[in-house]
C-alpha cells in the first residue's frame, strides 16, 4: 500500500471567463507540476457533497473526508465555537454570530459593521458582554468569543434540561435548512427574533433556546450601543457593532468515528482555518503545526512542501488544506485566482514532486467546492481530481483541469464521500 498526499486547493473549480480568454483561471494558470501529475496518472470530476449543493467549506470538507453530511454534521455553530476553543457540552446551544450595525429600530445598516471592525476592537466589546449580560428568561450561563474581525461565536447553556438547536436565526440573511445554514437571495434587512423551527414548537428545549436567544440579543444590544468602543467609532463616522447576528444553530458536535478505524489509515492533517482543524480533531486525525503565515505564500508553500515530505514518513497519508485560490474568487478577481493556483504550482508542487517518490506514494488534489469567480460565491460545479503516482496507469489526460477532467477515466462521483475509498483503491493497485 502507498502512501497518500490528498492536497485540496479551497475553491479551486471555476468555469469559462471571458477576460481569461474563455480559460477557467485552472486552464489559464502555468500549471507544469500538477500537468505532470494528471499525465502519469488518471483525472475526473466530483460534486463534493452532491449535485445542487453549493456547500460551506465545512460540509465540503466532511464529505471529501468520507463522512456524509447529511449523518455528522450538526450545524456550523456547534463546530465553529469547538473550533475557537469554547466547550461544547450536549445540549448546549451552540451558535455562529456577526457583530452587525443597526438603526433605532433594529433595521440592520451593514451585517458586518462595515467590515473594519479590528478583532481587538471586537475583543473588547466580547468582553463587555460576557461581563455585563445576564440572563434569566431561562436560567442560564453563556460563553460569547469574538474571533477574527466582524465574527465571533456564542455557545449558551441552560442550568437545567437541555436546550434544542432546532431554532431560527436572527440573522435575516441566512436560512436554517435542517442542520444546513444557506444563503438567501431576497430578505427583509431587519433583526429577526428567535422561534422554534417547524415541527419544534411545542418542545420545550427549542422554546426555551428561542427565548435565551432573543434575551441575548435585546441585552448585548444595550451593552454594546453605549460601549465607549462604539461611541468613538460614532464620532468618528464609522458604522457601530451594536447588535449580535445569531444563525447555525446546533445543540451537539459532530460524533464522527475515528478516521483511524473507518479507513483502517492514520492520517495527518495541515489545514490553515479553525473549522477545518476543528473537524480534523474531531476525526482523530493528527494536526501538523504549521509556521504563522509569513506574509509571503511562496515561502510559506515551500515550508509546507518540505514538511509533507517529512511528515509522510511517518503517516500513512497527509491531508493538506491549502486556502489560496478561493479568497480572490470571492472577490471576482480571475486573474489573482490563477496567479494563486501559479504560486502554488510552482512553490508547493515544485519542491514537493522533487523530494517526494511517487513510486511510494500517490499524490491528488482536487478541491472542497467550486467558487467561479463569475458568481463570486461556491457553486454546486463539479470540482476536478487528479490522482497520479504509485502504480496508476496514464489514462491520456493532458493536463489538469476542469475540461480535461470531463474526459478522464474517473469519470463522475456522485458523492465526494466516494473520494476517500478511491483513493484507498488507487494506492493498492
Ligand atoms: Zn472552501
Ligand atoms: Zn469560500
Amino acid at each position: 500500500m502507498k502512501k497518500i498526499v490528498y492536497v485540496v486547493l479551497d475553491g479551486l473549480g471555476d468555469l469559462p471567463i471571458k477576460s481569461l480568454g474563455g480559460k477557467t483561471p485552472l486552464e489559464a494558470a502555468e500549471t507544469p507540476n500538477m500537468d505532470r501529475l494528471a499525465r502519469e496518472g488518471v483525472t475526473g470530476r466530483m460534486y463534493t457533497v452532491g449535485k445542487g449543493i453549493a456547500p460551506q467549506s465545512d460540509i465540503a470538507v466532511i464529505s471529501i473526508l468520507g463522512y456524509d453530511p447529511n449523518v455528522y454534521y450538526t450545524g456550523r455553530g456547534p463546530l465553529e465555537s469547538f473550533a475557537s476553543g469554547l466547550e461544547v457540552r450536549d445540549g448546549d446551544l451552540a451558535l455562529r454570530v456577526n457583530f452587525a450595525t443597526v438603526d433605532e429600530n433594529w433595521n440592520i445598516i451593514d451585517r458586518r459593521v462595515g467590515r473594519n471592525l479590528s478583532s481587538e476592537e471586537a475583543r473588547e466589546l466580547a468582553e463587555a458582554i460576557n461581563r455585563e449580560v445576564k440572563l434569566t428568561s431561562v436560567p442560564a450561563t453563556f460563553q460569547f468569543k469574538s474571533t477574527i474581525g466582524h465574527r465571533g461565536c456564542l455557545v449558551i447553556r441552560a442550568e437545567k434540561g437541555k436546550l434544542s438547536g432546532e431554532v431560527t436565526n436572527t440573522d435575516p440573511a441566512y436560512d436554517k435548512i435542517g442542520p444546513l445554514g444557506v444563503a438567501k437571495e431576497k430578505f427583509e434587512n431587519v433583526v429577526q427574533e428567535a422561534k422554534p423551527t417547524k415541527g419544534h414548537e411545542n418542545d420545550p428545549a427549542a422554546i426555551n433556546a428561542a427565548k435565551l436567544i432573543n434575551e441575548f440579543t435585546r441585552k448585548s444590544y444595550e451593552v454594546l450601543n453605549r460601549h465607549p468602543i462604539n461611541l468613538k467609532r460614532r464620532s468618528e463616522g464609522k458604522m457601530v457593532g451594536n447588535m449580535i447576528l445569531c444563525r447555525d444553530a446546533g445543540d451537539h458536535l459532530p460524533k464522527f468515528p475515528p478516521f483511524r478505524e473507518r479507513f483502517g489509515l492514520n492520517f495527518a492533517s495541515f489545514v490553515e482555518m479553525p473549522v477545518e482543524r476543528g473537524i480534523a480533531v474531531l476525526m482523530g486525525i493528527e494536526i501538523v503545526e504549521l509556521p504563522p503565515p509569513s506574509g509571503d505564500l511562496a515561502r510559506d508553500y515551500v515550508e509546507r512542501a518540505e514538511l509533507a515530505v517529512e511528515n509522510i514518513k511517518r503517516f500513512d497519508g497527509l491531508y493538506i488544506h491549502i486556502k489560496g485560490p478561493d479568497e480572490p474568487a470571492h472577490d471576482g478577481d480571475a486573474e489573482r485566482k490563477k496567479q494563486v493556483i501559479e504560486i502554488i504550482d510552482r512553490h508547493f508542487f515544485g519542491p514537493l514532486l522533487e523530494r517526494l517518490d511517487l513510486k511510494e506514494a500517490i499524490v491528488t488534489v482536487t478541491a472542497d467546492h467550486s467558487t467561479p469567480c463569475e458568481h463570486k460565491a461556491h457553486t454546486d460545479d463539479p470540482v476536478p481530481i487528479l490522482i497520479s503516482g504509485g502504480n496508476i496507469r496514464p489514462d491520456g489526460s493532458e493536463s489538469f483541469s476542469e475540461r480535461v477532467a470531463e474526459k478522464g477515466s474517473i469519470g463522475l462521483l456522485e458523492k465526494g464521500t466516494e473520494f476517500v475509498p478511491l483513493l484507498i483503491r488507487k494506492s493498492r493497485l
